[in-house]
C-alpha cells in the first residue's frame, strides 16, 4: 500500500517529495536554509521542474507560504505527482513546484520564517516611504519590549494603559498597526485590541461561522491567557455562550434579553 501523500512532520513530506518527484523524471535543485527543525535536520526549499525547459506555458505550484500549511500543500503535491498528472499536461506546458518555499515555518509550525516575516501579508512597496503612524512610534518599545522579563511586561503594561487611558481604546487600536485591515483580509468579522484594568492587551479575533453561530478566540499579548468563546443564537433572545479563561475548563453561560 502506498503510504499517504500527507506527512506528519516537514523531514517526512521532504523525503516524500523529493521521492514522487524523483520518479515523475523531474529536474530537481535544492536551496538550502540556514536552520535547522526541530529534530536538528536540514531545511531546503525543494525546486522540480518537469516538462520541456522552452515550455511556452509554466504551471507554478507553491506550498508552504505560511509554513505550517505546507503540511497541506506538500500533500497536495505529492499525491499530484504520484498520480502522474503531468503526463496528462499538453506538450508545450512544463509544471514548476515549489516544495516548502518557507521551510523553518513548516518545520516549527509557524505561518512566518525565522525573522518573523508573514510572506503573504507583510509586503511593503519600499520605493514608497513607510506609512507614518506617529502613535506606534511612541508605542512601539512598549508594544516589543527589548527584554521580556516580569519587570518589562508591568512596564510596558503600565504604557500601554496609560495610551489607553489618554487616547481610548480606539486610539490604541489606531496605533497599533493595521487591526481592522488585518481582520478583514482574514475575513474576520472582528479584530480588535480589547484593554481592561486587568489586562491592557487582549486580542480578540472573531467571526460568525453561520447567522447564528459565533466563535471568538481572545489572547492576552502581555499574559499567556488565551480564551476561547462560543455563542449560540437559540432565539432572537436567547443565546448560549460557552467560554474558557484562565482555568482549564468551559463555563457555559445561558443570555436570556428581556425587555
Ligand atoms: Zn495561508
Amino acid at each position: 500500500m502506498t503510504p499517504s501523500p500527507f506527512s506528519a512532520t516537514y523531514a517526512e513530506a521532504r523525503g516524500k517529495f523529493l521521492e514522487a518527484a524523483g520518479a515523475a523524471g523531474a529536474e530537481l535543485a535544492a536551496m538550502s536554509h540556514p536552520e535547522r527543525g526541530p529534530d536538528g535536520g536540514e531545511l531546503a526549499t525543494d525546486v522540480a521542474w518537469i516538462g520541456p525547459t522552452n515550455a511556452t506555458a509554466v504551471l507554478v505550484l507553491v506550498s508552504a507560504t505560511h509554513g505550517v500549511e505546507g503540511h497541506c500543500g506538500s500533500g497536495a503535491q505529492i499525491d499530484w505527482l504520484r498520480r502522474g498528472e503531468h503526463q496528462t499536461l499538453p506538450g508545450d506546458v512544463a509544471v514548476l513546484m515549489i516544495h516548502a518555499i518557507n521551510p523553518y515555518g513548516f518545520a516549527w509550525l509557524r505561518r512566518v520564517t525565522e525573522e518573523n516575516i508573514d510572506l503573504n501579508r507583510n509586503w511593503i512597496d519600499f520605493d514608497q516611504p513607510a506609512p507614518a503612524n506617529p502613535g506606534y512610534d511612541e508605542l512601539a518599545a512598549a508594544a516589543v519590549p527589548r527584554e521580556w522579563t516580569d519587570e518589562s511586561q508591568h512596564a510596558a503594561n503600565r504604557v500601554l494603559r496609560a495610551y489607553a487611558a489618554d487616547h481610548g481604546p480606539m486610539g490604541l487600536q489606531q496605533a497599533l498597526p493595521g487591526m481592522q485591515r488585518i481582520g478583514h483580509t482574514l475575513g474576520l468579522d472582528e479584530l480588535s485590541l480589547q484593554t481592561t484594568d486587568t489586562d491592557p492587551g487582549a486580542l480578540m479575533a472573531g467571526k460568525y461561522l453561520s447567522p447564528k453561530v459565533y466563535i471568538r478566540y481572545s489572547y492576552g499579548l502581555f499574559n499567556r491567557i488565551g480564551g476561547l468563546l462560543l455563542r449560540f443564537k437559540v432565539s432572537d433572545r436567547v443565546s448560549i455562550e460557552t467560554r474558557s479563561g484562565d482555568q482549564e475548563s468551559m463555563d457555559v453561560i445561558y443570555n436570556i434579553e428581556k425587555d
